[in-house]
């Protein structure tokens, strides 16, 4: 069977982040949205609108994918949130090699070799979308749309009536949403002044003003905590952890006093950071920090791994089996975390979480 052939869209080498959890990538819009205007004129890059869900947070959640990461985390499940700006995306499977692609590239990016499917060189991709509307087996789309806080506010607006039989709301993700602080920060506070329960995922890589300008606005905010080795956190991530560990301490201290609940997200990924020794530094840590937040330990799963080819990017932990929430060495993971933090609620798995 023939293959849509992967270039590297944003090879790792084209980020650069700064030890503040500035990220700045080249030929990007600039975290927070568009340059210039009042907070209700910005725009923030969103590549997903997931409905009807039941994890990251109480009830059924809305949840908003914000595009951009300054990290790399070696197992993550959503790669379209890498990149800030809109790309392009090619379903291979439903690529039926039929070439319609190929004339309408500006930038004649789009091969076809006899008898295969279509090669997309994904390295100079300018993502204009021409060659979207000509495909006939909707193959391609574009993954990433521009939104006003506004506007965020109103597509998760649509679930209200359902948030209010199960206690749900919407979740602010990514990619990394503090990328773009400013709209997500206004869209939380319209939410909020909607009585819609408001939540988000974060790495807590970002400077400290940026974080507390979001989270301010959130019921519960879940931060990962992905490594307290800093060395072996940068290989697995990309960023080191030293101001993860001082926002994570920060946002304990300062989000209950709002009347927030901070839950402190382990992702037991195998071979990286789910030995014995890794999470019970990790438990220690959290039963150190102020207001006894919630752990929660995130079973792997390789539920993204199909996306990497589609954006050109190859998935690190290709063919690494995902991990069932009852397994026993979750379950012992889970009761060496509750011994080494007696004082704090462990839950295990995504959707453990309960109304506050
Ligand atoms: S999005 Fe534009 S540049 Fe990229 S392959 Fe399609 S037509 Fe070419
Ligand atoms: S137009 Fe669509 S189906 Fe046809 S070769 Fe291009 S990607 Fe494949």
């Amino acid at each position: 069977m023939g293959t849509v052939s992967i270039g590297r869209t944003l090879p790792s080498g084209s980020r650069t982040t700064s030890s503040t959890g500035q990220s700045t990538h080249s030929k990007h819009l600039r975290p927070g949205g568009k340059e210039g205007g009042s907070v209700e004129e910005k725009k923030a890059i969103v590549f997903d609108i997931g409905r009807f869900r039941n994890t990251d947070g109480p009830g059924i959640r809305t949840i908003l994918f914000f595009k951009g990461c300054p990290l790399r985390c070696l197992w993550c499940s959503n790669p379209f949130g890498f990149s800030p700006a809109p790309q392009l995306a090619v379903n291979p499977v439903k690529c039926t090699g039929c070439g319609k692609c190929v004339p309408v590239c500006p930038q004649g990016r789009n091969t076809l070799v006899p008898g295969e499917k279509i090669q997309v060189d994904f390295s100079a991709c300018q993502g204009c979308g021409a060659c979207v509307p000509v495909c006939p087996s909707g193959a391609r789309m574009i993954t990433g749309r521009a939104y006003t806080a506004r506007e965020l506010y109103r597509e998760a607006a649509k679930d209200a009536a359902f948030y209010r039989k199960g206690g749900g709301g919407v979740t602010l993700s990514g990619g990394e949403v503090l990328l773009q602080w400013e709209v997500a920060s206004e869209t939380l506070r319209l939410c909020r002044t909607n009585y819609i329960n408001t939540c988000i995922e974060t790495s807590a890589f970002a400077p400290w003003a940026h974080l507390w300008q979001v989270a301010q606005y959130c019921h519960t905010v879940f931060v990962d905590l992905k490594h307290m080795d800093s060395e072996k956190h940068r290989e697995q991530t990309g960023v080191p952890n030293e101001l993860i560990l001082e926002n994570i301490q920060k946002l304990c201290q300062a989000l209950p006093q709002r009347g927030g609940r901070v839950i402190v997200r382990l992702p037991l990924i195998p071979g990286c950071n789910d030995g014995a020794e890794d999470v019970a530094a990790a438990a220690r840590f959290v039963g150190s920090l102020p207001n006894r937040p919630e752990m929660n330990l995130l079973p792997y799963h390789n539920l993204g791994e199909s996306k990497y080819g589609m954006i050109g990017e190859t998935c690190a932990l290709s063919g690494l089996e995902s991990r069932k929430g009852r397994d026993p060495k979750l379950l012992a993971l889970q009761e060496l975390c509750q011994r080494c933090a007696p004082d704090n609620r462990v839950s295990l798995g995504g959707d453990a979480i309960a109304l506050e």
